[in-house]
Order: C-alpha cells, then sequence, then structure tokens
C-alpha cells in the first residue's frame, strides 16, 4: 500500500473526512509513490477555521515577536535545504541542484519578510490643518487562500506565504497535487520556528478544494500561481465574490539574439534557460528569435550544446535535465513536437526519440529545437510547458519587438547585444512585465516583485516584495485632532483644511 499523504491544520497532521486522494508519481520511474488527500467543503472549512482563530491572536502578535518568528523560519529552511530539495527532486523529478536552487531563491522572500517591522511602518504628517494631525497604517486581511502550481513546490509558496503572514494574515495553502509532501514539511518548519500552530495551514487535493476557499466567506483574499485558464477563471470567480485577488498566469517567453551579441553566451543562455527544469518553468525561454544573421550561428551552437545535455533520473548526478511531471504531460509535449513537424518546422533535435536506460516508463522528453517556427504555428502559440525551443527567424530589431508585443502572454522576456542603444530600445518598448538584458530569466530579487502582464497576471498587484506587502494589507488612514481650545461649534460645510 502506498503512503498517504495528509494535510497540515493547526500544526499537525490531518487526513479530513473527505475518503478521496489521488495518485503521486515519481515522475523518473513512472511509478506511483504516494496517494495524497482530496480535501473536500468540510475539510477546507476545518482548515479556514483554524487559520481564522489563529488570525484573530496573530494579527495582535507584537511585530518583535513576529520578526523573531520569521528569522528563525528563514534558518530552518536554509538548514533544510536539501532535505527538501530531496522532496521537491523525488516527486517533481527536477535534478538536485535545480530543486537546491528553487529552495534558495524562496529564502530570499522570507529574508524580505524578516524587515516586516519596517515594511509594515506607517506614514504621519503632524499639522495637516490647524491642530490636526495625520497618520496611516497597513492593517492584515485575514486568512489567505494560496494556490500554487507543479512546478516549484517550495518557491512559489513561499512567494506567498512568508509575506502574508509577516503582514499579520495566516494562511490556507493548497499546493499542486501533483508534487504535495514538501509544502508540509515547510509548513512544520514554521511550527518548529515558533510560529503558531493555525497560522500556517495546508490542504491537499485539486478543483473542490480551490472552489470552496474561493466561496468561503472567511477567506478575503487568493493568491494564485498557474496556468492562464485556471487563473482567469480564479480572478473573474474570487473577484466577483467581492476579493482581492492576484492570479499570475501562464507564459511564452521570447529571447531576442541581435547579431552583434556574443553568441557563446547568447547560445548558452538559450540552453540553460530552455532546458533547464525540463522547461517547466514559468519564466522558461521558449522562443529565441534570431534577427538577421545571427539565426545560423545561434543554432548550430545551440544544437553543439544540446548533444552535451544528459537526460536523467535526479538520483544520478550527472543528469542535467530530469523527466517532465507526468505521463500525461509528457504526451501532450511529444504531440506539441507533433504539431510543428507538420506545420513544416524543421525539427534539428527530436527529443521524442530520448531512452533514459533503466527508467524506460519514466516521463522523459529530451531537448528538442526547432527552426524555421513562424507565428501561425501552434508549436508558437501554445504554452508548451516541456523541453522545445523554436526558433524564428525574423530581418529586422522592430520586427523581433512587434513580434513579442503581439504574442498574449507577457511575462519574461530578454535580448542579447553588446548594443546599448538596442537594449535600451527594448527595455522601453517591450509590453512584458520582466525584462533581462543578456539575463535569460530575469525573476527579480525578493525585495523586488515578480509579475507578468496581459494574460500572464489578472489582477493590480505582481507577488512578493514590496507589492506584496500592499496586496496583503490594507490602508487605515486616521485623522486626529487633540486638545483644540477653539471650539468652533457646528458647520455642515465639507471640512477645510485651514
Ligand atoms: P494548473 O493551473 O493546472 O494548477 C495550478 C493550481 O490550480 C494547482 O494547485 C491545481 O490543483 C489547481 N487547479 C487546477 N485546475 C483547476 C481548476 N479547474 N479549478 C481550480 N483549481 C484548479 O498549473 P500547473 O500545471 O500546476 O502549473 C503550470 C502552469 O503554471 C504553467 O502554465 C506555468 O506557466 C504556470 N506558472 C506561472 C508562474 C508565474 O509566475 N506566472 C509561475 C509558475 C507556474
Amino acid at each position: 500500500m502506498s503512503e498517504r499523504i495528509g494535510h497540515w491544520i493547526n500544526g499537525q497532521t490531518a487526513f479530513g473526512v473527505s475518503s478521496l486522494d489521488g495518485p503521486v508519481f515519481d515522475p523518473a520511474t513512472g511509478r506511483e509513490s504516494a496517494r495524497v488527500a482530496y480535501a473536500n467543503v468540510q475539510d477546507v472549512d476545518e482548515a479556514v477555521a483554524n487559520a481564522h482563530a489563529a488570525f484573530l491572536d496573530w494579527r495582535v502578535t507584537s511585530l518583535a515577536l513576529r520578526t523573531r518568528v520569521m528569522f528563525s523560519f528563514r534558518s530552518l529552511v536554509d538548514a533544510a535545504k536539501d532535505e527538501l530539495a530531496d522532496l521537491i527532486a523525488g516527486e517533481h523529478g527536477k535534478t538536485k541542484p535545480d530543486a537546491r536552487g528553487e529552495v534558495l531563491r524562496g529564502l530570499e522572500t522570507i529574508e524580505f519578510a524578516c524587515g516586516l517591522s519596517s515594511h509594515l511602518k506607517g506614514e504621519n504628517s503632524q499639522q495637516v490643518s490647524t491642530g490636526i494631525d495625520i497618520h496611516s497604517v497597513r492593517e492584515p486581511l485575514g486568512v489567505i487562500g494560496c494556490i500554487t502550481p507543479f512546478n516549484f513546490p517550495v518557491m512559489v509558496p513561499l512567494w506567498m506565504v512568508p509575506v502574508a503572514i509577516a503582514s499579520g494574515n495566516t494562511v490556507v495553502l493548497k499546493p499542486s497535487e501533483k508534487d504535495p509532501s514538501v509544502s508540509n514539511r515547510v509548513a512544520e518548519l514554521f511550527v518548529e520556528a515558533g510560529g503558531p500552530p493555525g497560522v500556517f495551514n495546508v490542504i491537499h487535493g485539486g478543483r473542490e478544494a480551490v472552489e470552496r476557499l474561493i466561496e468561503h466567506p472567511d477567506v478575503p483574499a487568493l493568491s494564485f500561481v498557474g496556468s492562464t485558464p485556471v487563473a482567469r477563471s480564479i480572478y473573474e470567480e474570487g473577484s466577483r465574490q467581492g476579493k482581492r485577488v492576484q492570479a499570475l498566469g501562464g507564459a511564452k517567453n521570447h529571447m531576442l539574439v541581435l547579431p552583434d551579441a556574443d553568441m557563446d553566451l547568447a547560445a548558452d543562455a538559450a540552453v540553460s534557460a530552455g532546458f533547464g527544469s525540463a522547461g517547466e518553468r514559468c519564466m522558461a525561454i521558449s522562443v529565441v528569435v534570431a534577427v538577421g544573421r545571427a539565426a545560423d550561428d545561434l543554432k548550430v551552437k545551440i544544437a553543439e550544446r544540446i548533444r552535451d545535455l544528459q537526460v536523467g533520473p535526479a538520483s544520478d548526478p550527472a543528469s542535467a535535465m530530469g523527466p517532465v511531471i507526468t505521463r500525461e504531460h509528457k504526451e501532450f509535449v511529444e504531440s506539441c513536437i507533433g504539431s510543428g513537424v507538420e506545420a513544416g518546422a524543421s525539427l534539428v533535435t527530436d527529443g521524442r526519440l530520448i531512452k533514459v536506460p533503466g527508467h524506460e516508463e519514466g516521463f522523459f522528453v529530451g531537448p528538442t529545437l526547432f527552426d524555421h517556427v513562424t507565428s501561425d504555428m501552434e508549436i508558437y502559440q501554445r504554452e508548451v510547458f516541456g523541453p522545445v525551443l523554436s526558433i524564428v527567424r525574423v530581418e529586422h530589431f522592430a520586427e523581433a519587438i512587434e513580434l513579442v508585443n503581439r504574442n498574449p502572454y507577457a511575462n519574461g522576456t530578454a535580448i542579447f547585444t553588446n548594443d546599448g542603444g538596442a537594449a535600451r530600445r527594448f527595455q522601453r518598448e517591450i509590453q512584458v512585465g520582466m525584462v533581462g538584458v543578456n539575463v535569460a530569466i530575469p525573476v527579480p530579487v525578493g525585495f523586488y516583485s515578480f509579475g507578468g502582464w496581459k494574460s500572464s497576471l489578472f489582477g493590480a498587484h505582481s507577488i512578493y516584495g514590496p507589492d506584496g506587502i500592499h496586496f496583503y494589507t490594507r490602508p487605515k488612514v486616521v485623522t486626529t485632532r487633540w486638545a483644540d481650545p477653539v471650539h468652533r461649534g457646528v458647520d455642515l460645510g465639507f471640512p477645510r483644511n485651514t
């Protein structure tokens, strides 16, 4: 019998009343490694009730104590990074160095949250009118529903949870059902760090659990990261229910290479950003836009590097790239490759042919390179979310900018060039939320905020950093008059500042 993974409610493992569960696979072997409990409405209500009760105390817990908990949480996550990386690799399939890297990026947002006493400072103006002072504070919202995708099972929850909690809220996290274990361990570390039980809860499951979080009256705000169709529907439904929603969606990230770029640097970057984590990163590069004579050279250099990439399980330290997440996803990626071939793109390397000895049932797709892709092809238009890189050739820089700006997704983009003027023009004209100049994966550090534009983010707030603090708090502005010796009598006119 497989191990059954439970929820984490009020500081302990709970299996809930629902008897439903679903499989968790080791993507490298294709075998089921565990079952995970699927929360129903009652289970979600139980988690929210605990989170709400904890909120009543946590919101008035002093900044000093909250800061101490966050520092201690930071130390424990740091100390556990290898253990967390092993848990990620076992259920997601990414290599251990890559998994450790995601934990380190998650740590950055805990570090930002450790500065909560500065971030939550209000403003104060004296004598704004005669005898009148004004000050503003930011107050927490309550129980935050956090819904996260499979591809970063530690980093994305840590984009949300530390900032939400530091701001005085409590959370119910609903991570991906595909790699659920590590969320429970991170929530457990929060309790070990001295965080009160009930502040950080985890429930597992799928649509039913998410829908209950969306409609629950004690959940005033939702942070979502995942695919665009789900992001859009959660944004629309949550907003209709009067909630604050930030919903980050999918991506199709372009990397422009101008003919004057350092072609070795560009090829290294395209391969790293295209095939790292088997292309299952929301900031992965999936389209290389080669301008003018850049294309031929670049194609050869990318293909050379692909030949040297070792694909295999995370348990083999020599593996540079692991499997994709599920058998269905492997089939989807392979069907996308098929559609590119049918549409007439030229297939330079074909990842469908990969064989990993001893792991024949694993969900492996090899690194795939297409050249001569055009914007009317399905392989260009779909978010493949796998190890498939497409080269689109354009004549001019302006054409490249227009291509990126026409795309409905606008998460990240990059330019590779040695021309400062071209880079400046790109940065100013491009309609994308996160831009790299000779940096292929421009994920902002923890004290900035992360967010795309257009179909890559629904809502007014990016995630973590200063936008995170704003999203998880609301302002209160207090106007005060004390001991004014002058009694002015009744005046029905609108208050004037004098
Ligand atoms: P997904 O949308 O399938 O799932 C995300 C979460 O939503 C999971 O917790 C899942 O259980 C839940 N969910 C799925 N279908 C639902 C439904 N119909 N109703 C309610 N909840 C539902 O995404 P995924 O496959 O786990 O992750 C990959 C996607 O996430 C890609 O599109 C990727 O680009 C995107 N992503 C975006 C960012 C970003 O920052 N913009 C970051 C990481 C991943």
